[in-house]
């Protein structure tokens, strides 16, 4: 039986399009190799949204290339994903020991690509092409490693971005948007209910667009309010999540949606990307800072308790110190749980990359370096509120950093470690929060009157 190394850069989206792909080849009889030392197989599925993460997978290509061609000459090696799509032939011709190259809309080919190279069907293949219906074609999945079962699931809903900020590359790897059915959808999801699964999150370069020029408004929600409804109505199911969303369509239906439907969990990560207005303009975003503002406000009073968290992008071409401070004072203002903050990287043939005034990278190390401290303070002293308290959480399954305890998430996105064992997988339950580390929440069971 040959067996499959996948190795994933980048987002949830590309862990979800790996997983399908490794379904498939696994339908067709592979194993899933723990490393890539033994695989007959390696795929590696690349992120271009940085420079240095596509650097990261060519490099590791190359070092493959050059350790394995030697003594395993038969190995199959292939790029997927992002970087695939937008280099194309040109991965292979600059490294010649690649087999294959699968683009953002052909994941779904990808196993019999490789069994064609494996059986000498075929010696090289580049499909990069556009192809209608691709965002219907991730809906496999691989549940339960290790013989657990799995009580979390990724969904994805649609493919592609039609929002083209300036700095993104995501149009071009991935498309214009292209949204599956509710029907289809919520089929998928009740397939997984039906396994165990508890938690569903929904996924989308922009989750918020799910459908707007396929299904008109009803009484006044937006196709993705109406999905949200239609997934909130599977019984079994405990809780709904989504990422990534747009801050331009969380309108009054999806905020009202928070207080409406109670297994979409008090929970949102809204990229920001930059407090200044100019900035937000020559990005291309679509929304002011006040705009940005109105949306926490409302959103934490329909729900005081949500965990807000963030995408911040500092060093954008022509951002001065005045943008910079309008950036952190947003922050404070808009008191998020935590930030995931980005240096500014060109990418090629995006507009962003040869506008004028890009500010030099120590410039961007030091802004970096300024605002994670300060949201670490912030983060710390959210964190804190919690000790002594009574939360919700959903048991996933063992602590990533300590396999001898459990590890589950509240219903705003904190991650609490606990004394458990097996049996509490997959289980709802209360804990009582007894200290804080690194925006981590450490708890005991509560035994509660
Ligand atoms: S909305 Fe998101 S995925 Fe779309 S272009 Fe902007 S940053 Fe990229």
């Amino acid at each position: 039986m040959p067996s499959v190394f996948i190795k994933t850069y980048g987002c949830q989206m590309n862990e979800r399009d790996s997983e399908q792909v490794a379904s498939q080849l696994v339908a067709k009889g592979y194993a899933l190799a723990p490393s890539e030392a033994m695989a007959d197989v390696i795929l590696l599925n690349t992120c271009s949204v940085r420079d240095a993460a596509e650097q990261k997978a060519y490099g590791k290509m190359q070092t493959l290339a050059k350790e394995l061609r030697r003594t395993r000459p038969d190995v199959v090696l292939g790029f997927m994903g992002c970087m695939a799509q937008s280099r194309g032939k040109e991965l292979i011709d600059r490294l010649p020991d690649v087999d294959l190259v699968v683009g953002t809309q052909k994941f779904h080919r990808a196993a019999d690509y490789v069994d064609d190279i494996l059986n000498g069907k075929r010696n090289k293949v580049v499909d990069v092409e556009e192809e209608t219906g691709s965002q219907a074609t991730i809906r496999e999945h691989v549940l339960g490693g290790n013989g657990h079962r799995a009580v979390t699931a990724f969904v994805s809903i649609m493919q592609g971005c039609n929002q083209y900020c300036t700095f993104c590359i995501v149009p071009y790897t991935r498309g214009t948007e292209r949204s599956r059915t509710i029907a289809d959808i919520v089929c998928e999801c009740r397939e997984l209910v039906a396994q165990g699964v508890k938690e569903i999150t929904l996924l989308g370069q922009i989750v918020t667009s799910y459908a707007k020029r396929d299904l008109p408004l009803q009484n006044g929600k937006s196709p993705f309010v109406q999905l949200l409804e239609a997934v909130h109505n599977i019984d079994g199911l405990e809780r709904i999540r989504f990422t990534s969303p747009h801050p331009k369509g969380y309108g009054d239906d999806l905020v009202e949606a928070y207080g409406r439907l109670p297994k979409l969990v008090e929970s949102a990560h809204i990229p920001v990307q930059s407090g200044s207005n100019r900035m937000l303009k020559l990005m291309h975003r679509g929304y002011t800072r006040e705009r940005f503002l109105g949306i926490i406000e409302k959103l934490r009073k329909v729900q005081p308790g949500i965990g807000i968290t963030t995408d911040i992008i500092v060093g954008f071409p022509g951002e001065t110190e005045e943008d910079f401070e309008q950036t952190v004072s947003l922050v404070r203002e808009a008191e998020f749980e935590n930030a995931f903050i980005f240096k500014y990287s060109p990418r090629k043939d995006t507009p962003a990359a040869t506008m004028p005034d890009q500010v030099p990278q120590l410039v961007k190390e030091e802004r970096n370096h300024r605002l994670l401290q300060f949201m670490n303070e912030l983060g710390s002293r959210k964190y804190n509120q919690f000790i002594g308290r009574h939360v919700q959480i959903l048991v996933e399954g063992p602590s990533k950093r300590n396999a001898a305890r459990m590890s589950g998430r509240t219903r705003c996105n904190k991650i609490v470690v606990f004394d458990g064992s097996e049996r509490h997988r997959g289980q709802v339950m209360d804990v009582k929060i007894t200290r804080v580390g690194s925006f981590t929440l450490y708890g005991d069971p509560a035994i509660l009157e």
